[in-house]
């Protein structure tokens, strides 16, 4: 999400005239684009901050700490980093160009001001952007926000109290929005929320998350269709039958697990059980059995046993994820699970976080393994001549492959590639 965020940012400011180099020395404008999930995340800017601060010594440098840092701290980037010049919360990108223009002008007049956009436009006052990519910037992928913010309040999660509430864009606008991308060249979509399953169901006028999967189908020249993220509670049984009936819908979920033991779920208000979840993976298998599965999991919640911690491993043997991201628990300001004691101690934590992330290598390489003899179908990403295996590209489940061919192909076909070889992060075929 923040990728696409940044993205936009970049494309308002070259309304401005502005344009993107590689090198931070060779910047006039400067912005940190900031992601608060985990602590570890939030440190990173500080320390960056600092480097910038040496660098505003010897160059006039406009600073931006956009994103949701800004949002969270507002105040103390003010009072810390007075050399900051824009704070911009992540539901105002909006505002950028207007920001960057009001420090221009007053740039040359002190007292030095630092300009702020935080806080939350109006639910239904909110207006998506849409920030069209030039054709020369434009790759075969693309991502295509569909809601903004989130309304769940897991109890772990800042994201509802940095991004507000939960909003979905109108599905003509999505729906534009992709047929000028395949015009540009795009072959494939992810869909972009906090929780697109329950894309429209706040909204009254609007369509539901399996209808919009339909009509992208239907009305677009798309040729793969992703989406991230869903909440196991929301899949509704049309999403199901979304993944037997949609043409172009990749066979692979991403449905964040979190944990596998029924009492952490609860404590983490995550409104599903351990047995829910397994329901809706077997209802999706029987749908489609290619379908595939990735999943987020949390290690070291307060008061997380060692055997929940085990109820989350057996899990992950019971559905064999191709993928799982795995986080070590961060207490994060506001929220409630920072009230709760966080007692798990940290060397617990990171070994139960290596436990799980072996465990994933391994059924992982087993799955890629599973891959080899088949038949895949890949978009091709990239081609490099020099290397022996010159085509790079991803299959249905997502899965990186380099392979060979007598034929020519380039960024944006499709081939149909028989797996040789597998190792834990990419296929190889020909
Ligand atoms: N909306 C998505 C993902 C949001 S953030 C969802 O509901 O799944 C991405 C992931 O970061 C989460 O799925 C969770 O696994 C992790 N995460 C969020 N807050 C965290 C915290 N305080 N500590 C550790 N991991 C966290
Ligand atoms: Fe955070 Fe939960 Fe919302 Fe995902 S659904 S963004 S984990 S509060």
């Amino acid at each position: 999400m923040n990728v696409e965020d940044s993205r936009q940012m970049m494309g308002l400011l070259k309304l401005l005239g502005c344009n993107q180099v590689d090198d931070v020395y060779q910047a006039d404008i400067v912005i940190l684009n900031t992601c608060s999930i985990r602590a570890k995340a939030e440190h990173k800017i500080y320390s960056e901050l600092g480097r910038l601060k040496r660098l505003k010594e010897d160059k006039d440098l406009i600073i931006c700490v956009a994103g949701c840092v800004a949002e969270q701290e507002e105040k103390s980037i003010i009072k810390r980093f007075p050399f900051v010049d824009i704070v911009m919360g992540p539901d105002q990108v909006g505002f950028l160009p207007e920001l960057v223009t009001s420090c221009l002008k007053d740039r040359d007049t002190p007292p030095k001001k630092t300009y702020r956009k935080t806080g939350f436009q109006l639910k239904d006052d909110y207006q998506f952007l849409h920030v069209m990519p030039e054709q020369k910037e434009v790759s075969v992928k693309a991502f295509v926000n569909i809601q903004k913010g989130c309304d769940n309040f897991c109890a772990y999660c800042i994201v509802p109290h940095v991004r507000g509430r939960e909003a979905s864009r109108p599905s003509t606008q999505i729906i534009d929005e992709i047929k000028s991308l395949t015009q540009l060249g795009v072959r494939e979509v992810t869909l972009l929320g906090q929780n697109v399953n329950s894309y429209g169901l706040k909204e009254n006028n609007d369509i539901t998350f399996a209808q919009l999967l339909e009509r992208i189908a239907s009305q677009t020249e798309l040729k793969r269709l992703r989406f991230a993220t869903s909440h196991p509670r929301d899949v509704s049984d049309a999403l199901i039958e979304q993944f037997a009936s949609n043409p172009i819908l990749a066979p692979h979920f991403h449905l964040p697990l979190q944990s596998g033991s029924d009492r952490i779920l609860k404590l983490m208000n995550r409104g599903y059980t351990r047995k829910h979840y397994l329901t809706i993976v077997e209802k999706l298998k029987k749908q489609n059995s290619h379908l595939c599965f990735s999943t987020d999991l949390i290690v070291g919640f307060p008061s997380e046993t060692n055997q929940e911690f085990e109820d989350t491993l057996s899990v992950m043997k019971d559905v064999n994820f191709v993928q799982t991201y795995s986080f070590i628990y961060s207490p994060r300001p506001h929220t409630s699970a920072a009230r709760m004691p966080d007692d798990v101690l940290l060397k617990e934590k990171q070994m139960r976080l290596k436990r799980l992330q072996d465990l994933d290598s391994e059924i992982t390489l087993k799955q890629n393994h599973s891959d080899v003899g088949t038949v895949r179908y890949v978009l091709v990403e990239a081609v490099q001549q020099e290397n022996q295996k010159p085509f790079m590209g991803r299959t249905e489940h997502n899965k990186i492959v380099h392979f060979t061919s007598k034929n020519v192909y380039h960024p944006g076909d499709f081939a149909r590639v028989t797996i040789s070889q597998a190792n834990p992060h990419s296929l190889f075929g020909e």
